[in-house]
């Protein structure tokens, strides 16, 4: 009894501190299930290429300042869409892409939350102060499985697989410089040519065994790393990981580490900033959605947060744009923040 109240009023003095108490560690993703544990991976809750289509047409058509375009093709001839809210043209604008990689799933998942919010009183404010991009699932033949190699080794069930690769196993994130493949061609010559983009962040999923101080984390983020780009944009590219940082780390459920990323401007967080003078952030949240590696594929469980996760990512960002904050975001943290370690049997794969 007298323990009992002993740990209320240390909570109590806590909160009255204004302290966040961490959430349990049963909640975070970081240690989350995964697939060999009590996790299943399967792609059948998993929106199709279609399904997405669809709730964008249909966002388009009952959302007033959404704008639905087709930017280009994929090798298989599916449309590759961008959405646009260009409310303001002397506001900061931002750029989402996701799924260069077709078996990172849940990062469009969240931006399909995120276009939702937009459309209601709940995220629609944010719109006054920054314009929004968004590239979701560009990579859509590799989302679907329909590619021109074998995928029999790939583990996930449900009824399609889902690959790195676009339909000619080009790794799509290796292609900004050449830019030979039709979904970097109209990503490059319809959305970075076209429009005075400011920042972009590009998200990924990487493997399920990285950790940071001995924790799994739920995702690791990096600013551009070559030699050659502006000093000034690199230091846009912190701010924006420094809001990144301090809205999903402190949740309880959320653990970042420093991403370890190399330097080849082929990469788009390295090539695009240096191009184009954009401010990058590349975003791995924990796990894929299909692999062929055991260690890479998590199971369905860990959705939810990693979905949630996106949507605060992409939430706390476009709001720091807008109301100006992120040109005061202290970068001081990405100096302590410790560069993420592959716990034993973890192959590296890359952004
Ligand atoms: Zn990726």
């Amino acid at each position: 009894m007298k323990k009992t109240l002993k740990t209320l009023v240390v909570s109590g003095a806590l909160v009255l501190a204004g302290v966040a108490l961490p959430a349990p560690l049963a909640n975070a993703v970081g240690e989350g299930p995964n697939h060999d544990g009590n996790g299943q991976i399967t792609t059948s809750k998993l929106a199709t290429y279609d399904e997405m289509v669809d709730f964008l047409k249909k966002q388009d058509a009952s959302q007033e300042r959404m704008e639905l375009e087709v930017i280009g093709q994929t090798v298989k001839g599916r449309d590759i869409h961008l959405v646009k809210y260009l409310t303001d043209p002397s506001k900061p604008t931002i750029l989402y892409l996701t799924q260069q990689h077709g078996n990172e799933q849940l990062t469009t998942e969240g931006a399909m939350e995120f276009i939702k919010h937009l459309g209601t009183g709940k995220s629609g404010g944010i719109l006054d102060g920054v314009n929004i991009l968004i590239v979701p699932m560009l990579n859509a033949d590799g989302a679907m499985g329909d590619v021109n190699f074998p995928l029999d080794d790939y583990i996930a069930k449900g009824e399609r697989h889902l690959t790195r690769y676009n339909a000619e196993e080009v790794d799509l994130n290796r292609d900004h410089v050449a830019k030979i493949q039709p979904e970097t061609q109209a990503l490059h010559n319809n959305v970075m040519r076209k429009y005075p983009i400011d920042y972009m962040i590009d998200l990924h999923h990487q493997g399920s065994r990285s950790e940071r101080d001995g924790q799994l984390v739920s995702g690791s983020i990096l600013y551009p790393t070559t030699p050659n780009a502006d000093p000034a944009v690199v230091e846009k590219s912190k701010q924006l990981g420094a809001v990144v940082f301090n809205s999903v780390d402190p949740t309880g459920w959320g653990h970042l580490g420093k991403y370890l990323g190399g330097d080849a401007e082929t990469i788009s967080r390295n090539g695009i900033a240096v191009e184009y003078g954009i401010a990058t952030l590349l975003f791995e949240m924990r796990g894929m959605s299909d692999h062929y590696l055991d260690d890479y594929a998590l199971g369905l469980r860990s959705n939810g947060y990693l979905i949630k996760q996106t949507v605060l990512t992409l939430t706390s960002t476009a709001a720091a744009i807008a109301d100006g904050s992120i040109t005061t975001a202290d970068t001081t943290f990405w100096e302590t923040l410790a560069t993420q370690t592959s716990r034993p049997g973890e192959e590296a794969d890359g952004e």
